[in-house]
């Protein structure tokens, strides 16, 4: 199964597609995560994406494609693939066709999560994320078992500079303007299948297995 997960900041779209990559034996593969690993690392990469990042912005289209183009000629991702994250212009969306009728593939499904913008805000202001291993906790829907501990490695729980509320802000503008198009784009494909991101995470799960199911 090789498949996008499309939506805003706060969608959910994180959650899903480690869920769906356990069940599915695929690799998640999270532009997101990829750059922040590059910041802790503080690689050449990682120091110009950071304020990019910081601020709500994008990081270059050339950068993203570049990172993604390399993890999908792995050969963990010849069975398929979750993108978390990527695309997110259209220029993205234009570079991945090309990388994957390089690689002799299609894509399967585009999984477009909906959300309320509010709720958004609120369910990003709660998140924690482990300053070492990368590990989101929320304070509220998935606590860590001690406070600001992270419950994989012991490392310490952080607000993402990303997930302060004028950032969120910031980040929902640039989904709208530069990845929501991305909806109309796959669906000239006949690939887009909408979920509401509102629902409890196993009831979006299930929506997620039941669209894939049609695939
Ligand atoms: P995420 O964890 O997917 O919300 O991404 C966090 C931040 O990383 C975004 O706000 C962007 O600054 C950057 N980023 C992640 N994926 C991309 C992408 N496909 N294109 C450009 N920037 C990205």
């Amino acid at each position: 199964m090789k498949m996008i997960f499309l939506g805003p900041p706060g969608s959910g779209k994180g959650t899903q597609a480690k869920m769906i990559s356990v069940r599915l034996g695929i690799p998640q593969v999270s532009t997101g995560d990829m750059l922040r690993s590059a910041v802790r690392e503080g690689t050449p990469m990682g120091l110009k994406a950071k304020a990019m990042m910081d601020s709500g912005a994008l990081v270059a289209d050339e950068v993203v494609v570049g990172i993604v183009q390399e993890r999908l000629a792995k050969v963990d991702c010849e069975s398929g693939f979750i993108l978390d994250g990527f695309p997110r212009t259209v220029p993205q969306a234009d570079a991945l066709q090309a990388c994957l009728r390089g690689l002799g593939k299609d894509l399967d499904v585009v999984i477009s999560l909906e959300v309320d913008k509010d709720a958004v805000v609120e369910r990003i202001t709660g998140r924690r994320t482990c300053r070492d291993c990368g590990k989101m906790f929320h304070v509220r829907l998935d606590p860590p078992t001690q406070e600001n501990i992270c419950d994989v490695c012991g490392g310490e729980l952080c607000l993402r500079d990303d997930d302060r509320e004028a950032t969120i802000r910031k980040r929902l503008e640039v989904y709208a303007e530069q990845t929501a198009p991305l909806i109309d784009y796959y669906q000239r494909f006949n690939l887009v299948q909408t979920i509401d991101g509102m629902q409890d995470i196993s009831q979006v799960q299930d929506q997620i297995l039941m669209a894939m199911g049609g695939k």
